[in-house]
């Protein structure tokens, strides 16, 4: 099997040796260096503030989005809110169910962010401002400068959900002023789901402080209290804690997240590059693409038969869009343990099903 999906990927050898091993008890000082320097790479790798924290929630990626929210925002807020695709519509949902103020912008899929989209709010009073860098369900890679700067401009607290696109293209927490980053350990983490990662940064140390979160498995304040010391105040996720460090350690011996960036980005112009070369009946989607997946519209197949197809009868798997989008888009992502000769191989299956006039 070969797996281009947009998570969970394929993980390194060394990521999987640890999945093969006995998970050990973790309230000993062993595991809390290993959570520590967990806190100390994430940190370094994501840019943050020395006084930022890092913590490591027990769920997915869509439960450090809902952390983020029920920690760090209140009815007094009044949010701005990317929706371009499947995970800012995800953030509208949790906004309401939490019933926090919000607008929502509302992009076409495949569409880029522009300034003339965020003019209208320009000192209307926003408190925070809640994204996407990376739309993965479209693949539309924002401009988070020109969100980073509004916030400056009018005061806002950002959120950034970051979870397909952190290690894949550059991101630079303190430059931009973020308060909260989120991540997930099967995206370019290329680790087993089941991790949250959220850095923190000052302003949103000070909201947390603040803020009554109503659920008490996700609240910060205790999370970053047990991670002053390495621990969590329930059971983690331990073997995935436990692999994170081995990939974290691997990413920074391999020259840190701009070597990790500058690989994907490699991998991701060798697919695309390729595309073209041999004229695939397949359009690019996305105004503005992130290294971290390809979105495809292909012109003559339904793309989730193409999916199936692919499966079944050649053992590989991109990754099918769903709702109004599943026949019209799939993605091939570039993140997780793959190599070019992969995407050889993946090209070669397009272009028998070319030859079998299935596409
Ligand atoms: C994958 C993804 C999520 C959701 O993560 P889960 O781990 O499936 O909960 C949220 N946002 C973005 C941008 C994603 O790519």
């Amino acid at each position: 099997m070969i797996n281009f999906t947009v998570g969970p990927v394929q993980s390194s050898d060394a990521v999987r040796a640890i999945g093969a091993e006995q998970v050990p008890y973790f309230r000993t000082t062993e595991f809390s260096e290993l959570m520590l320097e967990n806190e100390r790479l994430v940190k370094k790798f994501a840019h943050t503030t020395d006084d930022s924290r890092v913590v490591f929630m027990t769920c997915s990626g869509s439960g450090g989005m809902e952390t983020a929210i029920m920690n760090c925002l209140s009815k007094q807020d009044k949010a701005l809110v990317i929706n371009g695709g499947s995970f800012g519509e995800r953030f509208v949902e949790l906004l309401t169910l939490h019933e926090i103020p919000f607008t929502e912008i509302k992009l076409e899929h495949g569409k880029a962010l522009k300034p003339e989209h965020l003019a209208p709010y320009e000192g209307q009073g926003y408190t925070a401002f809640l994204l996407q860098k990376h739309e993965t369900s479209t693949g539309v890679h924002y401009d988070i400068n020109l969100v980073s700067d509004f916030c400056k401009r009018n005061h806002c607290f950002l959120i950034v959900d970051t979870i397909s696109t952190f290690l894949c293209d550059p991101f630079d927490m303190a430059a931009l002023d973020a308060g909260v980053m989120i991540t997930g350990s099967q995206k370019a983490l290329a680790c087993p789901p089941g991790i949250a990662v959220m850095a923190l940064a000052p302003s949103a140390l000070e909201r947390i402080e603040k803020t009554k979160c109503c659920c008490q498995y996700l609240d910060l304040k205790l999370a970053l209290k047990n991670q002053e010391r390495g621990q969590t105040p329930w059971t983690p996720a331990v073997g995935v804690l436990r692999q994170i460090n081995v990939r974290l350690k691997e990413i920074d011996a391999a020259g840190g997240d701009k070597a990790e960036v500058e690989r994907t980005a490699q991998l991701a112009n060798y697919f695309r590059n390729k595309l073209k070369e041999h004229n695939l009946p397949f359009e690019i989607i996305s105004e503005s693409l992130s290294n971290a997946v390809t979105p495809l519209h292909p012109t003559t197949q339904s793309a989730y038969e193409i999916f199936i197809k692919l499966k079944d009868e050649y053992g590989i798997w991109i990754c099918p869009n769903g709702g109004d989008m599943k026949d019209t888009v799939f993605r091939v992502g570039h993140i997780g343990y793959l190599m070019k000769k992969d995407y050889d191989q993946l090209i070669d299956a397009f272009l028998d099903l070319k030859e079998k006039k299935f596409i």
